[in-house]
């Protein structure tokens, strides 16, 4: 595995290797695309443009997977309308045209990250993993989910995780509750050097809240729903403690106490 060259984005023919059901309405989209694979930064997203009537705006997916090697990247997104129900129609061999890779990603700088993710959120923290691992970093991750069925990421993250906490809310599997059941007492047994949160917002706060009282730096990272995915209609603009950022050119990573203030 070589190292992302050089932050640039492109507009890119990909053409679908795989399309995988990962669980009742997920699915894993493979696709060649060599020039996205190159420069993806974990965090980072790409506006996929959708055949289908009606739908004129690209759809912005996080970046799950990238393999500079293989040139391929992989999208990891739920089915919840025209958009994505278009690409999950979509067959090995036929083209999607992706522009990306767009906005800010996670800090590469640390060593031991807990990565705390729930639901759709645990894409772009694949590839955060996948990045930090393949640089000898040792990331832990936390994820939770309603029940053990929703947690079908475990298989995902274990070969670029050091370990897995897992909570579920109706405790079919691992700790019962929510994440911040758990978070504190991994933060203050795990020696951890920054924390990366992605999934429901009030989960998010939360996370970044347990991570101030432990002193240590949050990044989250931000959904808001966007038109361009470049910083131009303002749609995603959001308030700061740096006054207006737009989630899609700014972000969508932010450092907690900057969105959370
Ligand atoms: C930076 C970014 C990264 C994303 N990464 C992923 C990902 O990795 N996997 C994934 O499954 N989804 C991800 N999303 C959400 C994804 O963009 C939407 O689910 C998708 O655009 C819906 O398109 P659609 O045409 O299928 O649904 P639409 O018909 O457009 O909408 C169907 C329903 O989904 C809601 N919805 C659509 N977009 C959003 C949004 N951005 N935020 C909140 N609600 C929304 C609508 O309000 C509506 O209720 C991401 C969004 C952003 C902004």
């Amino acid at each position: 595995m070589t190292l992302p060259e050089m932050k640039s984005k492109v507009m890119e023919e990909a053409q679908v290797r795989t399309q995988k059901r990962l669980a009742e309405g997920v699915y894993r989209l493979e696709l060649s695309a060599p020039e996205h694979a190159r420069h993806a930064l974990p965090g980072q997203f790409v506006q996929v443009q959708v055949k289908s009537p009606g739908v004129f705006l690209r759809r912005p997916l996080g970046l799950a997977e990238a393999d500079t090697e293989s040139g391929s990247v992989a999208l990891i997104y739920r089915e919840v309308g025209k958009g994505t129900a278009a690409l999950a129609a979509l067959r090995p061999g036929e083209q999607v045209n992706l522009l990306g890779p767009l906005g800010q990603g996670f800090r590469m700088d640390v060593q031991h990250p807990l990565l705390v993710g729930g639901g759709m959120g645990l894409s772009p923290l694949l590839c955060y993993a996948q990045h930090l691992w393949r640089h000898g970093a040792q990331p832990e991750v936390l994820m939770g989910g309603r029940t053990a069925a929703e947690l079908f990421w475990q298989d995902l993250f274990a070969p670029y995780a050091a370990a897995i906490h897992l909570t579920t809310d109706d405790g079919s599997l691992g700790r019962q509750g929510f994440v911040t059941a758990l978070l504190p007492e991994l933060l203050a047994e795990g020696g951890y050097d920054s924390v990366a949160a992605c999934g429901p917002e009030i989960m998010m706060r939360g996370v970044a809240k347990v991570a101030q009282e432990q002193g240590l730096p949050c990044e989250v990272s931000l959904e808001r729903r966007m038109g361009c995915g470049l910083g131009a209609c303002l749609s995603c603009a959001i308030d700061t403690a740096h006054g207006r950022r737009k989630v899609c050119k700014d972000g969508p990573v932010f450092p907690a106490e900057e969105v959370f203030c």
